[in-house]
Parts: C-alpha cells; structure tokens; sequence
C-alpha cells in the first residue's frame, strides 16, 4: 500500500467506530411539485417567503454564493449575540453551502433549495445562541459537544471525529464562530443524508466506484 493509501486507512479505522443511529440528518427536501400546483397551494407563511425570495435572488429567481453572502451578513449585523472572526460570513461557507443544496446542479440555489438551506440555518442559530452560555459569540470546547448533539448529530460519541472537527472547524484556541457552525453542520448533514440515501439496505455500508465518491467529495 502506498502511502496516501496508508493515511487514509488511519482515518477511517480510527472513525469506523460509529453508530449511524447516532448522526440523524435534516429530513430530506420535498418532493418538487410542479411550479403552479405549488404556487397555487402554498400557505401564507410560505407566499410570504416566496415574495422575500424574489427579491433576494434578482431576475434570475436564483440565489449565488455571493448573493448568500450578503443575505446571511446581513442577518448577523441584526444579531449582536453572533459574532464572526472575519467580521463577515466566508465566501467559502457559501459555496460549499450552495454545492450540497443544489440538487439541480444549477451552480445556484432556486426557491426550494433556498428554503430548506434557511430553516436550517434559522433552527442551527437557535441551538448556537442556546449552547454560547457565556455569551461569548462563540461555542468554546466544552459547549461544542452540546451544540452538534442537539442539531442531530451525536458526535461526542466518537472522540476521533470530534477532533477532526475540532482541528478543522474551530479556531487556535478551541472556539467554533458561528460561520463554521454553520460550515461543519451543513456539511455533516449532507453527508449524513447522502449516506442515508445511498444505504438502501440500511446496513450501515455503502458501496461507491471513483466516479461516484469524487462526485459527493469535489463538489461539497
Ligand atoms: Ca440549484
Ligand atoms: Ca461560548
């Protein structure tokens, strides 16, 4: 075995003790219904934010990275409580959110994409303000197990990938801002759906050929 071989062995025999009843995605989006039927049976709730949709997203009805950008720094200027490093959210968060919500590969997200991106984003700044309990702006170490466990995903279960996660989403001293909250929370349900998806015999193993894993991995 070469060595990228021997590397990657590592990782996965120091995960591969994870029970996936443990990790429990986001429910997967709604079935697309055709545009008028939808429009036509749509709740008030949900014409209200069709109508913010439009003007969010400009003629074209859909929604870039850099338009998401915008969208969600102006949500966290609303909200002292959330603070971010850079002042702003990273244009990176953004394209790895748009590439895992758009199902369509438009390169953008379209109405429903958009929708389920926000009720998750509204539902995760809920838990992160519940779980910063001194206020900080940030979730430290010890609120990080608290704050990923109540979004679904039980990862203090498993102390290897906990440190992953650390060492990737948090910052030198051990605290999450909350674009990473949000970067490593789309990114594990994702992936927690996509595997969902693909085990259809629910026996915890996928199998995947070249094609189909670099698919899932390069565009996230
Ligand atoms: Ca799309
Ligand atoms: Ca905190």
């Amino acid at each position: 075995m070469n060595l990228g071989g021997k590397l990657l062995k590592g990782i996965f025999s120091i995960i591969s003790n994870i029970d996936p009843g443990d990790f429990i995605p986001s429910d997967p989006p709604e079935p697309r219904r055709p545009l008028n039927f939808a429009e036509t049976h749509e709740s008030e709730e949900e014409k209200g934010f069709r109508q913010v949709f439009q003007q969010l997203a400009g003629d074209d009805l859909e929604i870039s990275p850099e338009e998401l950008k915008g969208i969600l720094d102006r949500v966290i200027r609303r909200n002292p409580q959330l603070k971010l490093s850079d002042g702003g959210f990273c244009i990176e968060t953004c394209r790895s959110m748009v590439a895992v919500m758009d199902s369509d590969c438009t390169g953008r997200l379209g109405f429903h994409e958009f929708k389920y991106l926000w009720n998750n984003i509204k539902k995760w700044q809920g838990i992160f303000m519940q779980y910063d309990r001194d206020r900080s702006g940030c979730i430290s170490n010890r609120e990080l197990s608290g704050a990923l466990g109540e979004a679904g995903f039980h990862v203090d279960k498993c102390k290897e990938l906990m440190s992953l996660i650390t060492r990737r989403y948090t910052d030198q001293d051990g605290n999450m801002d909350f674009d990473n909250y949000v970067a490593c929370l789309v990114r594990l349900d994702s992936m927690c759906r996509a595997f969902k998806t693909m085990d259809n015999d629910k026996d915890g193993n996928i199998d995947l050929d070249i094609g189909e894993w670099l698919q899932l991995t390069m565009y996230s």
